[in-house]
């Protein structure tokens, strides 16, 4: 069976093409700066004969055309895996978040209204993913479109850890309760982890990238995570300030600023970015903190001392700790941030293998040091394979 997993970001998608139950990526491709007339970039690859098409500085106006692009890719026949794109009988997609439907599910009008009446909590990503369902459904009409949503693996967090000092009420009749993000990635590290360890175990998962969570996972199941009922939570992210004080909000419109200042601010200009003044990519701030730039530094100790703080919470959660993961673009590539992270966690018994540490980029590794009380990994997440399995296994109700 042909399964197309389709991830779409705020300007970004990302498509692979399966074949499963082989689990045999054919093609896959991505579309970067959407939007832009003149500076976006579409890469396409089929994994079959290793060809590639990279452009750039090339007009992706939209969604639609970031979509039929690479669908045109697959049937081209220089570049295609498929004689039509009707042979594609499943798309998985990493869906955000609907109202009232945590885990799988084929995307329904009632779950799409779900996703349109939760549209406050997660603007750009809903945003993003109901047009592109809609494109994709004029163009796979006969397929079955599954969102596998990024709030099903922290359903099993108990109550307590849920629950925000609101009136009850807030929880009961409009569902406020911290939901939890990342479980496509954080599910595939508990996935690898069970294999590793063959049987019960403790874990921490740290996904550091664009957004960035951290996950404590006992035996497969998360018991808690950093972020809460929206993605404006938790760390602070490349560009978006995570957990914040609901009343600065009044405070800063108090102060002057507009509510769209505050939002850009909160939403596009902060994080790593506003702390830094550098940029939202991690490399860019290393490469300045090293030359000596003082905000650079501060913002990546910003992010460390909050990655350190839900570790050190959810080590108390979780009664001990046998594995800490890192996972993402960040937590994948930076030996930096990993021993940053590592060196303050020394009270907890965490001793990392530095040599191993700086050998280690995008590849599974043991990092695990000396005498350490925890064993330490870097693996690299695969969102879409999980998202594949679950698209192939799902059975309609
Ligand atoms: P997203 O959350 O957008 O899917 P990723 O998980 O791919 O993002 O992470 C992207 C981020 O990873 C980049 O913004 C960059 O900051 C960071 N990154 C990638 N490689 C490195 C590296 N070698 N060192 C530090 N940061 C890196």
């Amino acid at each position: 069976m042909k399964i197309l997993v389709c991830n779409v970001g705020s300007t970004s998608l990302k498509f692979k093409l399966y074949d499963m139950p082989a689990c045999t990526v054919l093609s896959q491709g991505k579309a970067e700066r959407v939007g832009s007339l003149d500076d976006a970039i579409f890469q396409y690859e089929n994994l079959q004969t290793g060809s590639l098409l990279n452009e750039e500085k090339t007009a992706i106006p939209d969604y639609r055309a970031g979509i039929r692009r690479y669908l045109d890719c697959l049937t081209d026949p220089q570049t295609g895996v498929l004689s039509s794109v009707s042979q594609i009988e499943r798309v998985g997609y990493k869906t955000t978040l609907s109202k009232n439907h945590f885990g799988d599910h084929e995307l329904t009008d009632e779950v799409i209204e779900g996703m349109c009446a939760w549209l406050p909590l997660a603007t750009l990503h809903n945003t993003g993913y109901l047009q592109a369902i809609g494109v994709m459904r004029e163009a796979l009409p006969d397929a079955i479109f599954l969102g596998c949503f990024e709030t099903g693996f922290h359903r099993d967090i108990p109550l307590e850890r849920r629950l925000y000092g609101v009136p009850y009420e807030w929880y009961e009749r409009y569902g406020v309760q911290r939901l939890g993000y990342h479980s496509a990635s954080h599910g595939y590290i508990a996935d690898v982890l069970g294999k590793i360890s063959g049987g019960s175990y403790r874990a921490i998962s740290c996904h550091l990238g664009g957004s960035s969570s951290v996950c404590a996972i006992q035996d497969g199941k998360s018991v808690d995570t950093s972020f809460g009922m929206s993605l404006q939570s938790g760390l602070i992210h490349a560009a978006r300030v995570g957990d914040m004080d609901c009343d600065l909000y009044e405070f800063l419109r108090h102060e002057g600023l507009s509510d769209a200042q505050i939002h850009e601010g909160f939403e596009k200009k902060g994080g790593l970015l506003g702390i830094s003044g550098v940029s939202s990519d991690l490399r860019y701030i290393e490469a300045a903190a090293k030359d000596g730039n003082e905000r650079a530094r501060l913002a990546i100790e910003v992010f460390v001392s909050g990655i350190v703080h839900y570790i050190g919470s959810f080590y108390m959660d979780l009664g001990g700790l046998d594995y800490l993961v890192f996972t993402a673009g960040i937590g994948e590539n930076s030996d930096f941030l990993r021993r940053r992270v590592c060196e303050k966690l020394g009270v907890l018994g965490v001793v990392l293998d530095n040599a191993k540490n700086e050998a280690c980029h995008g590849t599974l590794l043991e990092l695990t040091g000396q005498d350490s009380k925890v064993r330490v990994f870097a693996i690299p997440t695969n969102e879409e394979l999980g998202i594949a399995r679950r698209t192939y296994d799902y059975v309609r109700p």
